[in-house]
C-alpha cells in the first residue's frame, strides 16, 4: 500500500488553515479557570473582543463551526456540573434577553419588536464568535477575489414554508423565485460524469474513481464490474439492480408501510435485496449529509422515501430523475439570511444592505453591542444561568473569562434544548426530561479552497461519493449568483470544494442516541490536522493522477464541525408514536413564567423555517403585560 507521509501530502505548507492567531476571545481568567477545573479551553490565545477594529470572524479559517473557545464553558456546566455564582452585576436591564443568536434567536428579536414595539430594549447573547448559529459564513480571500462557502445551514426549502415564514421572508425582501433564477448549482450533479464514486486504497485495496457511478437506476452492469468488492458482492448488486417485481403482492399499502417502517434499510437490502455484506457497506454513509446518520439508523421506509434504491422491489418503477431538490440558496448558505436579519435589527452594523447586495456587504462587528442601540448582540458570551424573579428574569453569562449577570422582563431561550435544564434547573422535572430527549445530530462541512478546477474538469466531475472515507461526499460549490455575488458554473478559478457529512459512530453503538453521542465524541476528538490529512489524502488519490498537486493547489482549509448539528427528529426505528401534545418537543417548549423556548429543537425538525416558526410561537407566548421596572 502506498501511504504518503505528512510531508508528501503537504501538511507543512503555509496554507491558510489555523486560526490561533485570531484565536478565541474566551480567555478564561485564572479564577474562573480554576473553578472550571479541566474545562479550560486550551486555546486561550488572543483576546480579540467584539469591539476590536479588525474583528471579522467570517474570514477565519481552521477549526470553525463549533470552534475552540465556544463550547468549553457550556460543557463545564453540563458535563462537569461546574457552579457559576458570584457573578458581577453589570446593572444592565432589558425588555428581553434572547439566548442564542442563530436564526431562531434573531427571528425572536424581530417578532419581539413586532409585538412589543420598535423601542423595545433587546439583548442577544451567543457563545460563538460570530452570529447566525449553524448558519455560518465562510469567506476565503486567497488566490484572487473573495470566494464564499457554506459554514453550516445550506438552503431554503421554501415549499415547506408556513404563512408566518412567508411573511417573514417578504418582510426581509427575500424572493425565493428570483433566487432560483440565479442558480446553476445543483449539489454537484451538473458535470457530465457526476456524481462519481471514489474507492480508496486503504479501504478497498485500490484507488479507483468510477465516473457516473450512482447507486440508483443509472448503475449499469459495466460499472458494477469495476466496483472493487468481492465477486459475490458484484453479482448481488447486478441481481438487485436488474430486478423489477413486487415482493409483497398480498399486502395492502399500509401493511407494506408498516413492514418498511420496522426494518432498517441495510436489513432491507440484505433480506429483500439479497445483497452481500460488502455490497450493503457501499450504502452505509450515503445519508451522512442529508440525515446526518448511518443508513443503519434509517428504516427502509425513510430511506426509500428519500430516494434510496429499493422501490423497484415493491412493484414501483425506478424514479426517472436524479436529484430534484429545487432549493433557494445564497453563496454563503443561510448566513446571508442571517445578515439580512442582523442588518434590519442593527442598521448601524451594515447600512444599506438589501437582498441584492447582502452577500458582498461590509459588516462592522464593532457596532453589534453598543450601549446606545435598542438591539444589542453580544458574541463570545455563554449563558450559564437563567432564573425567574418577581419582575422577570436574571441571567448569568461568561464573557472573556468573567462571570456577569443582568436582568430582563422576558427571556427567550433560542439555544440548544439539551443545555436548557442546566441553565434553568428550576424548570419542572418533566420538562427538563423532555428537553434532554433532544440529542442533536453531529455534522461536518470541510471547505477546501482549491486553486482551480482543472483536474475535476479533465475528469468531467463536480461531485464524488466516498463510501470508505470520513466525509461521505464532496461537491464543487459554484453557480450561485445571489446577493450580489457572482461565481458562475463555468468559472474554473479558485473554488470551495465542500466535503460534507458526519462521523460514523462506533460499531458497538446500537441505539440511535448512542450512535449520535458516539459520533459526537469521535468528532470532538478529531483535530484540525486529522481533517487536513484526510482531505489531502483524498485529493491526492482522487485528483493527483490528473495533475492536482496537494502541495500547491490547496489554498485554504476550513473545517466546520457541528457536534450539535441537526435537531433530533423522531424516527421510525427509535421513537414511539406520541399522542398530540405529549411529544417530548411539545413538553420541552412549554412557557415557564417570563421565559419561553424557541430554536428548531422546539419543532423537532432541523429547518430554517422551523426555527422561524418556533421563534414566532415563543414570542407570542411571553406574558402580555410588561412587568414593572426593577
Ligand atoms: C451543517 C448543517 C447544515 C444544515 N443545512 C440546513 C439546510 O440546508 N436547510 C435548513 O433549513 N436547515 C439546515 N440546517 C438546520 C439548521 O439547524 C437550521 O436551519 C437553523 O439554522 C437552526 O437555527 P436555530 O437558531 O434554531 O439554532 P442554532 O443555529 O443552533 O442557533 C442556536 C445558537 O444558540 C447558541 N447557544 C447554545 N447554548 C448557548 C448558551 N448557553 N449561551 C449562549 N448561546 C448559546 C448556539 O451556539 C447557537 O449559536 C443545517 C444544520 C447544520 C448544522
Amino acid at each position: 500500500m502506498t501511504k504518503k507521509s505528512d510531508r508528501q501530502l503537504g501538511m507543512g505548507r503555509a496554507i491558510t488553515r489555523r486560526d490561533f492567531v485570531q484565536g478565541s476571545s474566551v480567555a478564561l481568567t485564572a479564577a474562573l479557570a480554576t473553578r472550571l477545573g479541566a474545562a479550560n479551553p486550551g486555546t486561550a490565545g488572543s483576546v480579540a473582543g467584539a469591539q476590536a477594529p479588525a474583528y471579522y470572524p467570517p474570514t477565519r479559517t481552521g477549526m470553525r463551526g463549533s470552534h475552540p473557545g465556544s463550547y468549553e464553558v457550556a460543557h463545564a456546566l453540563a458535563r462537569q456540573g461546574a457552579q457559576f455564582d458570584d457573578a458581577v452585576d453589570t446593572g444592565e436591564h432589558y425588555d428581553v434577553v434572547i439566548v442564542g443568536a442563530g436564526i431562531s434567536g434573531l427571528a425572536a428579536a424581530h417578532y419581539y419588536r413586532q409585538r412589543f414595539g420598535d423601542d423595545a430594549k433587546i439583548l442577544l447573547l451567543d457563545n460563538h464568535d460570530d452570529f447566525g448559529g449553524h448558519a455560518k459564513r465562510n469567506e476565503f480571500h486567497q488566490g484572487g477575489g473573495m470566494v464564499l462557502s457554506l459554514g453550516g445551514t445550506h438552503n431554503l426549502e421554501w415549499w415547506q414554508f408556513s404563512d408566518t415564514v412567508r411573511d417573514f421572508m417578504d418582510s426581509h425582501g427575500v424572493d425565493v423565485e428570483a433566487m432560483r433564477g440565479k442558480m446553476g448549482f445543483n449539489y454537484g450533479t451538473e458535470a457530465p460524469n457526476s456524481p462519481a464514486m471514489w474507492f480508496d486504497e486503504s479501504t478497498y485495496g485500490v484507488n479507483r474513481l468510477l465516473p457516473n457511478c450512482h447507486l440508483d437506476h443509472r448503475l449499469t452492469a459495466e460499472t458494477i464490474d469495476l466496483i472493487p468488492i468481492s465477486d459475490a458482492g458484484r453479482a448481488s448488486l447486478k441481481s438487485f439492480y436488474g430486478r423489477q417485481e413486487n415482493l409483497f403482492p398480498e399486502l395492502d399499502e399500509s401493511a407494506v408501510e408498516t413492514l418498511l417502517a420496522g426494518i432498517s434499510y441495510p436489513d432491507f437490502l440484505r433480506q429483500y435485496g439479497q445483497l452481500t455484506e460488502d455490497a450493503v457497506q457501499l450504502f452505509h454513509n450515503m445519508a451522512h449529509g442529508a440525515w446526518g446518520v448511518e443508513t443503519r439508523a434509517l428504516s427502509a421506509a425513510e430511506a426509500l422515501w428519500t430516494g434510496s434504491p429499493g422501490v423497484h422491489l415493491l412493484g414501483q418503477p425506478w424514479p426517472d430523475e436524479g436529484l430534484d431538490y429545487p432549493v433557494a440558496m445564497w453563496p454563503d448558505g443561510n448566513a446571508s439570511l442571517v445578515r439580512l436579519m442582523v442588518a434590519r435589527l442593527l442598521p448601524g452594523v451594515a447600512p444599506g444592505v438589501t437582498p441584492n447586495n447582502v452577500a458582498l456587504a461590509d459588516f462592522d462587528y464593532a457596532q453589534l453591542d453598543q450601549p446606545n442601540q435598542g438591539v444589542r448582540l453580544r458574541l463570545n458570551a455563554t449563558v450559564v444561568g437563567v432564573e425567574q424573579t418577581d419582575t422577570g428574569v436574571t441571567m448569568g453569562y461568561v464573557e472573556g473569562g468573567s462571570l456577569k449577570k443582568l436582568s430582563a422582563r422576558h427571556g427567550v431561550l433560542a439555544c440548544y434544548h439539551s443545555v436548557i435544564p442546566h441553565l434553568c434547573p428550576s424548570l419542572p422535572e418533566a420538562q427538563k426530561e423532555a428537553l434532554q430527549y433532544q440529542v442533536k445530530i453531529p455534522l461536518i462541512l470541510t471547505n477546501v479552497l482549491i486553486r482551480n478546477t482543472k483536474a475535476l474538469d479533465k475528469l468531467g466531475i463536480d461531485a464524488v461519493n466516498f463510501p470508505g472515507r470520513l466525509h461521505g461526499r464532496c461537491f464543487l460549490f459554484r453557480g450561485i449568483n445571489t446577493g450580489g455575488y457572482r461565481h458562475t458554473m463555468g468559472d474554473t478559478g479558485p473554488v470551495s470544494l465542500v466535503f460534507w457529512g458526519s462521523v460514523s459512530p462506533p460499531d458497538d453503538a446500537i441505539d440511535l442516541k448512542s450512535q449520535l453521542r458516539g459520533s459526537r465524541q469521535k468528532l470532538l476528538q478529531l483535530s484540525f490536522e486529522d481533517f487536513e490529512r484526510e482531505v489531502r489524502t483524498v485529493l491526492d488519490g482522487l485528483l493527483g493522477p490528473e495533475g492536482f498537486d496537494v502541495n500547491e493547489d490547496i489554498l485554504a482549509i476550513t473545517v466546520n464541525r457541528w457536534p450539535h448539528g441537526y435537531s433530533y427528529e423522531y424516527m421510525d426505528l427509535w421513537d414511539p408514536d406520541f399522542a398530540e401534545g405529549e411529544a417530548p418537543h411539545e413538553i420541552a417548549r412549554r412557557p415557564f413564567g417570563a421565559i419561553t423556548i424557541a430554536n428548531s429543537d422546539a419543532g423537532a425538525s432541523a429547518y430554517t423555517h422551523v426555527a422561524i416558526d418556533q421563534a414566532w410561537r415563543a414570542v407570542s407566548e411571553l406574558p402580555d403585560a410588561r412587568a414593572p421596572e426593577t
